[in-house]
């Protein structure tokens, strides 16, 4: 019985250490702030480089937790926090209003080693979707929990919650109130993806959905497959962008499964998808994925996306890290 024992755990070690091995980069961490037309920054270089500098701590919040040896879910949890507490996002505070005048929070957070998932939809109190996506997994038997229930949910497991919804407001979406008839075209959402010095995947997305979405609408943020996806045989996947396409085209499960059955690269997939199947005429929007070697790829068919990544080349002290809002990328 030992000797089973001890031959299980040398094979488990090995295992562990040749995925470990294999991976040509030591950690990635790539994030996303939404994508759409991002008009409002093509002549404001101030506002671009207030965008730019959120999506910068962004990115040094998780790399920090990557370059100490911690955990890929820590990471993303870290990242996506900063994301929804920065009122710049449409995610936590600064998330798009309603059409009844409501902050209504939609999150997913995915591990890949083993495929469990947690996720929040359509939730009015809970001040970090993210934390509450991520606790759903580690302590619930569900994948999904909505509206009051999930709001329940956060107050019983101590997560922090708000005592009214008008917290996620800003000036701006104040003013999205009063202007309710106004079309406005913010798209919003963020996202992170990494692959941790373990060799593991992870994939987290938070959003405040579309602006003025009525009856309970629920996009492709919390829906794992659709707006996240992450398994450690294949990519971790964040989405943004007109949810209901992404559903649609099951965008970031079908990355996944075009990466692993067609053998494709993760930027041939991801392009496929983002410049093919969703065209500009239907579906817009962006993705940010990294597959289990530490490739990337962050396509998207609007104008603009919110975009950076910060990853180590194994044995190199340096750490490469590139940030974009419109087609550049500096
Ligand atoms: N994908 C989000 C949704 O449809 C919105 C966005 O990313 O802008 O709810």
């Amino acid at each position: 019985m030992r000797s089973v024992l001890y031959f299980t755990c040398f094979w488990a070690i090995c295992l562990v250490y040749t995925s470990v091995y294999a991976q040509k980069r030591e950690y990635v961490i790539v994030v996303h702030g939404g994508a759409g037309t991002i008009s409002a920054l093509e002549n404001n270089p101030t506002l671009k480089a207030v965008y730019r500098a959120a999506l910068d701590t962004a990115l040094q919040t998780g790399a920090e937790i990557l370059e100490k040896g911690g955990h890929g879910s820590d990471a993303v949890l870290a990242t996506i926090n900063y994301l929804e507490n920065n009122p710049l996002f449409n995610a936590g505070k600064g998330a798009t209003v309603s059409a009844e005048g409501f902050f209504e929070l939609d999150a997913s957070f995915m591990r890949g080693s083993d495929l469990n998932a947690g996720a929040v939809a359509g939730v009015r109190t809970i001040k970090n979707p993210i934390s509450a996506a991520f606790t759903v997994m580690n302590e619930t038997p569900h994948v999904m929990l909505s509206g009051e229930g999930a709001d329940r949910f956060a107050k019983e497991h101590g997560l922090e919650t708000v005592a009214d919804n008008h917290y996620f407001a800003t000036p701006k979406t104040l003013q999205q109130i009063e202007e309710m008839k106004k079309e406005n075209e913010k798209n919003g959402t963020v996202g992170c993806v990494v692959l941790d010095r373990f060799g593991n995947l992870y994939a987290g997305t938070s959003t405040g959905g579309m602006f003025k979405k009525r009856w309970g609408r629920i996009g492709d943020a919390p829906i794992i497959g659709a707006g996240t996806y992450a398994d450690n045989n294949s990519c971790a996947v964040s989405c943004t962008g007109h949810g209901e396409y992404f559903i649609r085209h099951v965008v970031a499960f079908n990355l996944c499964a075009r990466y692993k059955f067609l053998n494709e690269t993760v930027e041939e997939a991801a392009n496929y998808i983002i410049h093919n199947e969703l065209n500009e005429n239907e579906g817009n929007g962006g993705l940010i994925a990294v597959d289990k070697d530490g490739n990337i790829a962050m396509p998207f068919n609007s104008p603009g996306m919110f975009r950076g990544f910060l990853y180590k080349e194994k044995d190199s002290y340096m750490t490469i890290k590139k940030i974009g809002i419109h087609k550049e990328l500096e």
